[in-house]
């Protein structure tokens, strides 16, 4: 029915940011070395995501756009999240909020393309295009008002897109990555080389792409574990401040996440170094065996749930504290 799978499109795609961080993370899913993605109107008129990754077949585009024909999982395994993609219902559910088309190719074979707008498919047609996929997403909400209404404005929507790009750039080093804005005439907002060495040297160059050199200069590197949680990346000096910016990225096997208790950990491993209206700056992965916790607690995934939420907090605090006092506090 058209109306539920909209309303279950809307858990899935609250705004524009959401949309993008769901299409770019099928991007890294099919091994895109290079992402670029253009909006216009903040995301809402358009949302485009171009990558150089696997492609889709002709006979799998319809069954991508279909809501849960791809799961890559069945139930037994809700556990057993490797990549990003797990549900089958990103595309689906964009489908349901926007006008969609999606143009891929396979490397050797001819390009085809698809539109879905209302829930409603065409045809399957030839069409243009490199190797990889396009994904172009109009008028957001358009059918659903409700929805629109909440859609802030066009700059905050910007800025909400461009906080996920940043975070995806900051999980892959390796990739190369674009945002522009095509709102007027198209202006590139952000762009990184794809950056390499061992994970954490190119994690380091990354973040001094990202969050500056002043960041970069002034972090200390983490490697630390606990009872089979292994956490890298880099934290700042208590002494590093941002003005009032907040520079707090957490990522758990991979997958950017925003979570109280991984937030409330990192502030208590700074509890005697930074006065309590300043927040600890830092960029961390926490890295398990994905039957220790679960990422599918919401459905737009940024909330996770750890078996032993003591273990993950203990290796924060800990691991924060021992690099701190190596540094001399
Ligand atoms: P999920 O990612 O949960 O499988 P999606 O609705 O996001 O579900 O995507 C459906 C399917 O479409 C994916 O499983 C994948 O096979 C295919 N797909 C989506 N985007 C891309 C892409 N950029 N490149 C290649 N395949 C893609
Ligand atoms: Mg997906």
């Amino acid at each position: 029915d058209a109306a539920i799978n909209r309303i279950a499109a809307g858990e899935v795609v609250e705004r524009p940011a959401s949309a993008v961080k769901e299409l770019v993370e099928n991007s890294i899913d099919a091994g895109a070395r290079r992402i670029d993605i253009t909006v216009a109107e903040g995301g809402k008129r358009l949302i485009r995501v171009e990558d150089d990754g696997c492609g889709i077949s002709r006979s799998d585009l319809p069954l991508a756009l279909s809501r849960h024909a791809t799961s890559k999982i069945d139930g037994s395994d809700l556990l057993n999240i490797h990549t990003f993609g797990f549900r089958g219902e990103a595309l689906p559910s964009l489908g349901a909020v926007g006008r969609l088309r999606i143009t891929s190719r396979i490397a050797g074979e001819d390009a085809f393309e698809v539109d879905v707008a209302g829930g409603r498919m065409t045809s399957v047609r030839p069409a243009a295009g490199r190797p990889g996929t396009v994904v172009e997403l109009r008028d957001l909400f358009y059918a659903t008002p409700a929805r629109l209404k909440f859609m802030r404005t066009e700059r905050a929507e910007l800025q909400a897109v461009s906080d996920v790009i940043k975070r995806l750039a900051m999980a892959e080093p390796y990739l190369r990555i674009s945002l522009t804005d095509a709102t007027e005439t198209p202006r590139i907002l952000f762009s990184v080389e794809p950056h390499s060495g061992p994970p954490l040297e190119a994690l380091s160059r990354r973040l001094r792409a990202v969050l500056g050199r002043d960041f970069a200069e002034n972090a200390l590197a983490i490697d630390a574990e606990r009872e089979g949680l292994h956490m890298t990346g880099f934290a700042a000096l208590p002494t590093y401040s941002r003005g009032s910016a907040v520079q707090q990225f957490m990522f758990v096997n991979g997958r950017p996440v925003k979570d109280k208790m991984l937030i409330g950990a990192l502030r208590g491993a700074y509890m005697d170094f930074l006065s309590r209206d300043r927040h600890p700056a830092a960029v961390l992965f926490i890295d398990c065996d994905p039957q220790l916790v679960d990422v599918n607690v919401h459905p737009a995934k940024s909330e996770v749930r750890f078996r032993d939420p003591a273990v993950a907090r203990g290796l924060i605090v800990s691991g924060l504290r021992h690099a701190l006092a190596g540094a001399g506090h």
